[in-house]
């Protein structure tokens, strides 16, 4: 998926800081609206990044959208766009997109199969909901890789989710570990993400690394997180020292994304599909972009080519004037 908006709101619905209250804080993260772009165009409800929190351990990105008919909103048609110093997680609760990547991938992401794309130094994509799909319905993350690690090769896998049962939840792992269950999918901090789904009067508790902080997003449902109601599409962000959490779900099924991972401890600068740790970095990758694929100079240079892909690729919009300070 591509970014493209760039002036953040948020709104914090209820907040309980640290030292507040007995226990770790919980915040609940209230989701905005972001047009994808194009003539019909999809939106979407971005709950990472906000002006009250950009980072959930690397996790520094969230995208939340549908059950989206497909008739109606033109589904995902996202042409190549260039990405850096991240890593990209397509996660489905239905329907299906084809992934098309300049180190060969073509990929059908399904439901309960991560995509993982490590970026790293460069990589691009598209991203194209299929032909079949009449309802679309998931979720995009950007992972930040650490300093150490942002400009290792780009990559692709595909690999199907962990499942385990704890307490009336039926959970699928699908990166780091959870319980029992494991994910196989490499990446390059402590992290986890899983999807919960609890029947109607149903309640999990869920292990938590105490390191990690965490966010549960609901997808759908009228679930209680910690004594806490969580609507549809926010997200409840836990700061670290939790060695579990409580979810129990009202009269509807509860589906939630828990993601984790221990602080990263670094500062960012995200731009566009760029992450960087400096104003100059995200601008070298904007002016590489622009010159090499955009401009035709090198297809083949730091983002590499997708010769399968009918294109033509996304242009970067401007830099913003001022320059852009880290975050995190
Ligand atoms: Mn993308």
């Amino acid at each position: 998926m591509s970014n493209l908006e760039r002036d953040p709101g948020e709104v914090l619905l209820e907040q309980r800081p640290a030292g507040a209250g007995p226990g770790p804080a919980i915040e609940i993260l209230e989701p905005r609206d972001v047009p994808l772009g194009g003539p019909r165009a999809m939106s979407v409800r971005r709950t990472l990044p906000q002006r009250a929190r950009s980072l959930i351990g690397a996790w520094c990105f969230l995208d939340h959208y549908g059950p989206d008919d497909v008739a109606r909103t033109g589904g995902m048609d996202v042409p190549p766009h260039p990405h850096t110093g991240l890593q990209t997680v397509s996660w489905l609760f239905r329907g299906e997109i084809e992934h098309r990547d300049s180190v060969g991938t073509v990929s059908l992401v399904r439901p309960g199969e991560l995509n993982l794309m490590t970026a790293g130094r460069g990589i691009q994509h598209s991203e194209r909901s299929t032909p079949g799909t009449e309802v679309l319905h998931g979720a995009q993350l950007w992972i930040a890789l650490p300093d150490g690690a942002r400009d290792v090769a780009p990559a692709f896998e595909a690999v199907p989710a962990a499942p385990l049962e704890l307490g009336d939840a039926r959970v699928q792992v699908f990166l780091g570990g959870l319980g029992a269950a494991r994910a196989e999918a490499r990446v390059f901090s402590e992290l986890v993400a899983a999807q919960i789904d609890l029947p109607a009067g149903g309640s999990t508790e869920l292990p938590l690394d105490p390191a990690f902080e965490h966010g549960l997003l609901v997808d759908a449902g009228d679930a209680t997180v910690e004594g806490y109601r969580v609507a549809p599409a926010h997200l409840a962000y836990l700061e670290p020292g939790r060695a579990s959490l409580r979810v129990t779900s009202g009269a509807s099924p509860t589906r939630a994304l828990l993601i984790g991972g221990r602080p990263l401890g670094e500062s960012i600068v995200m731009w566009w599909n760029f992450v960087g740790r400096a104003h100059d970095d995200v601008a070298e990758a904007r002016a590489r972009w622009q010159a090499e694929v955009i401009g035709g100079g090198d297809p083949a240079g730091r983002f590499g080519d997708i010769p399968t892909d009918p294109g033509p690729p996304l242009p970067a919009p401007e830099l913003p004037n001022l320059r852009l300070k880290p975050r995190g």
